[in-house]
């Protein structure tokens, strides 16, 4: 394609197309940034640049651009059989070995055996809350209704997953809905109730006991959590606040779901986040890396003790009516298994853990006297660099997100994509990334960030 042709292309852009996260009259003013193709870590624009993807698209193209096994899994696949519905007990080849594979990827002593497929990250979360809902029914508890998440915490904008999300932005025009509370955000950088790391009495958990008591712990259906909050601004667990968390879910009876939508598939450099966290939630929500994002897919694990219950003892006569369309589609999940095939053949899990330490010791290098850098921090290949006005937990300039922005506009010019993150700048980059890719990419946030700082000389 001309220049010419690119630029017809963004026209037509600006005037028909519409952009989830961005404004509306800036999108039209500015234009698509657009991509044309993409290879491993890099993606190439219509300027003729090829860029370093240090977010994975979001956070999910984990095995890299351009696999073409997973075209090919998915072309066969299509050429066969693109998808039929699972409704009524209908299935598919690539579902069932999808599923029969995640059984054993999931940690054996967890008793995760089941699962239910859907598009991506909010319809396994809505999917979830019915499962829980349909648990405790089944266990003669219809009471069992309401949902608890913590602020900072993201769970997807459809209904139920949008009112689970913590962020306030997300709830300026849509309300949480009313069997959904939001309880402490476990962030030791900006504590709610103002302690450190060295005075934390873990409030913030005990918040979640406090507003189960207020709401009648025989009323609450299920808590959940991201194990580390991602776009929080990847947020890490207080010491043993997970397992304490998971404690007071069992007390009660009420189901623990762990968002893994982020974490899962290796990006924390083991393949579940649970596995840092001696974790063992009663339901799984997963998506992004199970896929790298090749087709849409998402999902739910069940644990045997949801699974069982809900088979033994759910009404008779009455199934699950839970069911999207989408649900367990072939297609999807045939890239998934050819992406699972390569996540283990190039080993992937153990460089996202490798390739982790090292992305994380180099920004410490780099950036951590830089006097706006207030904190950095990560686990695996996801890490997010804190700023603010020096001495305060203001965002520098004062404004929100005014200098992130600046970063990632520098980031961008100077050919890496890094995420500005409320006032974090974020990078998650594809698993298979090594160290001469991760040097670029962490010199240009490096110099993106002295370019940017140039225009805040206050801070
Ligand atoms: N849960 C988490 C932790 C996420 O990060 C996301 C998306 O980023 C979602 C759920 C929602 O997933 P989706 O955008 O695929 O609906």
């Amino acid at each position: 394609m001309s220049q010419s042709e690119y630029a017809l292309l963004e026209d037509l852009d600006r005037r028909h197309v519409v952009h989830p996260i961005t404004e509306f009259r800036v999108h039209e003013e500015k234009g698509p940034r657009l991509i044309l193709g993409g290879k491993g870590v890099r993606v190439d624009t219509a300027d003729g640049r090829s860029v370093i993807d240090g977010f994975s698209g979001l956070y999910n193209i984990n095995v890299g651009h351009g696999r073409t096994e997973i075209a090919e899994a998915v072309s066969a696949q299509m050429k066969r059989l693109a998808y039929y519905p699972a409704f009524w007990g209908y299935s598919t080849e690539p579902a069932i070995r999808l599923a029969e594979r995640l059984a054993t990827l999931f940690p054996a002593d967890r008793n995760i055996s089941r699962f239910l497929f859907t598009t991506g990250g909010s319809d396994a979360n809505e999917m979830n809350f019915r499962l829980a809902r349909f648990y405790h029914a089944s266990n003669g508890q219809t009471e069992r209704c309401k949902v608890l998440s913590r602020r900072s915490g993201y769970h997807g904008v459809t209904c139920a997953a949008g009112s689970a999300t913590g962020l306030p932005a997300y709830h300026v025009f849509a309300d949480v809905s009313p069997v959904h509370h939001h309880v402490a955000a476990p962030n030791c950088l900006r504590c709610e109730y103002g302690n450190t790391s060295s005075d934390c009495a873990m409030e913030c958990v005990e918040d979640v006991e406090a507003v189960i008591q207020r709401e009648g712990p025989e009323t609450v259906s299920a808590v959940i959590t991201e194990p580390i909050l991602g776009s929080g601004g990847i947020i890490m667990p207080p010491e043993g606040s997970l397992q304490r968390l998971q404690e007071i879910c069992h007390t009660h009876g009420i189901l623990l779901i762990l968002d893994e939508v982020v974490t899962g598939f290796g990006r924390t450099g083991k393949w579940f986040g649970m596995e840092h966290f001696d974790l063992s939630p009663d339901l799984v929500s997963f998506a992004k890396g199970i896929n790298s994002g090749y087709l849409p897919l998402g999902g739910c694990a069940l644990s045997d003790k949801v699974y069982e219950t809900i088979r033994d003892k759910g009404p008779q006569g009455f199934p699950f009516l839970g069911g999207l369309t989408y649900n367990n589609h072939a297609s999807s999940c045939a890239a998934a298994l050819a992406n699972l095939d390569i996540v283990e053949r190039e080993g992937l899990v153990e460089n996202a853990r490798e390739m982790g330490d090292y992305m994380i010791g180099c920004l410490r290098d780099n950036l951590g006297s830089h006097p706006f850098v207030k904190e950095i921090r990560g686990l695996g290949l996801m890490a997010a660099v804190e700023f603010t006005k020096p001495g305060t937990l203001e965002p520098v300039g004062g404004l929100p997100m005014a200098f992130t922005t600046s970063v990632s506009e520098h980031c961008w010019k100077r050919g890496a994509i890094a995420r500005a993150m409320w006032e974090t700048m974020s990078l998650a980059p594809p698993l298979c990334i090594n160290r001469t890719e991760l040097d670029e990419l962490i010199d240009i946030l490096t110099q993106s960030v002295h370019d940017a700082a140039a225009a805040f000389p206050e801070g």
